[in-house]
């Protein structure tokens, strides 16, 4: 398809997209070569951390592999990823494993997001912007002007690409939305050094009782230290008045294959919060000449805590509906809404499905002990995937 750039001034872009993480950065990657003149803008200077488990899942893999065919050798040459082959979950004694077929790592994000974003460095018709807050997004006469916080400068687009996450201007902005906390998962994480009993290439999962359907990982990462967090719906938090931060530790203590593992352990900087949008709702997600994507348009998997994988997934299709609107001149909200049907169709139904089954878990919490006792079963374990 060929797109029609309709900007000449320098200070006007056919695209801005505002945040760049996953999201942001995978739907620039999709929009290289489009002929369309393209901002990146993010807040911070990059390498930069996010509070995050650090595992990227199979499926952001196979779609960075579909929206850039020289991924696989750059991927290659990304020497800070540890492979990602099993998952081991645990819950009152009871073990249930995984094996992977997708192509899946662990990697801090403060690197996999530098990797991302230093490769948009790399591409003539994208200007990354680094350092850069967006405090306003107002509606021009042929888009939106994009207003930095502390300069207050313009910059001008077509199109608005909302990829800054969940706490970001955009979906504040653009659309009527609010924090609801029977969709929200409050979620900490710490780095440890010396957790013992941890295999490279498997990734650990913790049930308790007390904190369902929440959950606590351990995950392996590179230099022999473990990503270690916890997530909790926040409607439990805010109803059963759960300090997160001490959940966490409670949580160690709860469980002895924890305490063992965790026995002659460094804890490595600080417990860092942050919450978690998720899927279990569908919210608005575009309108005239703005898209939402990752984090911005509340994407997270319901039962995983998987977000970059929908967050790759929607910078794929967003700059698919990107090249869409400018090919036919068409950017209504009518129009757009391809994408958020498009994007239910790939990923939305099969989370509501999930939310479902979750949901009665949590209620009668023996499903939950059931399920790891059949858990073996070949249709169960597709599911919790
Ligand atoms: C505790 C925790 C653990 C998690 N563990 C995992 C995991 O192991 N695996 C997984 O797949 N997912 C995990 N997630 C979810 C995952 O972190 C997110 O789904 C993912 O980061 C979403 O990517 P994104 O690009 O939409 O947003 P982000 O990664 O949040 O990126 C948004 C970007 O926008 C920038 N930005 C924000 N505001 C502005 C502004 N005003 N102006 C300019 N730039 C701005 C930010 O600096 C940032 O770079 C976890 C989340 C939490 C909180």
């Amino acid at each position: 398809m060929s797109a029609v750039a309709i900007s000449t001034n320098s200070d006007h872009y056919d695209v801005i997209i505002v945040g760049a993480g996953p999201a942001g950065c995978s739907c620039a990657m999709a929009l290289k070569n489009s002929g369309l003149r393209i901002a990146i803008i993010d807040k911070h200077q990059f390498p930069r951390d996010k509070v995050c488990g650090d595992a990227i899942p199979g499926r952001a893999i196979k779609f960075l592999h579909e929206i850039d065919p020289h991924f696989a050798a750059r991927l290659a040459a990304f020497t800070e990823k540890l492979p990602t082959r099993s998952t081991v979950c645990y819950y009152n004694n009871k073990k249930l494993d995984f094996t992977w077929t997708l192509e899946a790592y662990t990697v801090t994000r403060e690197h996999f997001d530098n990797f991302l974003f230093a490769h948009l460095k790399t591409s003539k018709d994208t200007d990354t912007l680094e350092g850069i807050a967006i405090s306003d997004i107002v509606r021009s006469e042929n888009g939106y002007s994009v207003i930095a916080k502390d300069s207050n400068k313009r910059y001008d687009c077509t199109m608005v690409i909302g990829a800054d996450g969940i706490n970001g201007v955009t979906a504040k902005k653009l659309t009527a939305r609010h924090m609801d906390r029977k969709h929200h998962v409050a979620g900490v994480r710490a780095y440890y050094s010396g957790v013992t009993g941890m295999e490279d290439t498997c990734t650990e999962v913790y049930f308790d009782r007390k904190y369902l359907p929440g959950y606590f990982w351990v995950f392996p990462i590179k230099g022999g230290m473990v990503n270690a967090g916890m997530g909790i719906l926040s409607d439990i938090v805010v109803r059963n008045k759960i300090n997160v931060k001490n959940a966490f530790y409670d949580f160690i203590e709860r469980s002895a294959v924890l305490k063992e593992k965790f026995k002659n352990s460094k804890h490595i900087g600080t417990l860092q919060g942050c919450g978690l949008p998720m899927g279990s709702r569908w919210v608005e997600m575009s309108g005239d000449h703005f898209l939402l994507v990752g984090d911005a348009a509340s994407l997270i998997d319901p039962v995983s805590g998987d977000g970059i994988g929908n967050a790759v997934l929607s910078g794929k299709l967003a700059a698919e509906q990107v090249k869409q609107c400018f090919a036919s001149n068409n950017f209504s909200a009518a129009f757009i809404k391809n994408y958020d049907r498009v994007l239910y169709k790939r990923a939305g139904a099969e989370m509501r499905r999930k939310t479902k089954v979750l949901k009665t878990m949590a209620r009668m919490p023996f499903l939950f002990e059931a399920a790891f006792i059949v858990g073996q079963n070949r249709v169960i374990k597709k599911f919790m995937k």
